[in-house]
């Protein structure tokens, strides 16, 4: 389990994630009490976490209290927003995204946080810009005010793809060393084009594949998840 102090210094209650130590924590009736232990362990309570259903897009879903539970299991996650990322305003309203090398975008501003699932799809759709622009439209959150973390996922030291999605990734101009993608790299610059200043976006740096700390979809062949928490 780590805690992002950076982020929780700016007055969020959790801003967290879970890795090999916390277990599975990803939805199935086998591993719904694993993620339970590990959110009471944050001081959160499992029945009311919201999450969405994630299609690796960059919709990005606006929640409140009425979706309170939607993430609490299996079966009340099929009534969960079909999106990518979520936003809320509300206070005490924890929310829940499921990574294993994909990457984990927390956004926190004054009166409102986002938490974003950014794969290689999502990300080059542009889901971080997508979730800073929902704050400002649905909150009017400044970007100035933002402060984001890019967290633990597949590093540009591992995240090898086919040359025929390298070139398409180099195509966009989004960075790359040949057929290796950065991730981290393209969802900073998408936070910058946003308007959140440099100097408010961590990047945490840490590769879930090379790494011993997380679970890895690469190198675990597909078990086992993170779970990323986010609570104002
Ligand atoms: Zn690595």
């Amino acid at each position: 389990m780590v805690h992002f102090d950076t982020l929780e210094q700016q007055g969020v209650t959790v801003a967290g994630l879970s890795g090999l130590d916390d277990g599975d924590c990803g939805w199935s009736p086998r591993t719904d009490g694993q993620r339970a232990a590990y959110l009471r362990r944050c001081g959160l309570e499992p029945a009311h976490l919201v999450s969405v259903r994630q299609v690796h897009g960059s919709r990005v879903a606006v929640v409140s209290d009425a979706d309170r539970g939607c993430g609490a299991n299996m079966d009340a996650l099929v009534s969960a927003p079909v999106a990518d990322g979520m936003i809320t305003d509300v206070p005490g309203l924890p929310l829940g995204i499921m990574v294993a090398d994909c990457v984990p975008v927390y956004l926190v501003a004054p009166g409102a946080i986002g938490l974003v699932h950014a794969g290689r799809k999502g990300t080059r759709q542009g889901i971080s810009r997508s979730a800073v622009n929902a704050l400002v439209q649905h909150f009017g959150a400044a970007p100035e005010t933002l402060w984001a973390l890019v967290g633990p996922s597949a590093g540009p030291c591992c995240y090898e793809v086919s040359e025929e999605m390298a070139r398409d990734w180099r195509g966009k101009g989004l960075p790359a060393r040949g057929c290796f993608l950065d991730l981290w790299e393209t969802n900073r610059r998408q936070l910058i084009a946003s308007g959140v200043p440099e100097g408010q976006i961590q990047v945490s740096g840490c590769c879930t594949i090379c790494g011993t700390t997380y679970h890895s979809y690469r190198r675990d062949g597909g078990t086992g998840r993170n779970l990323a928490v986010l609570c104002r």
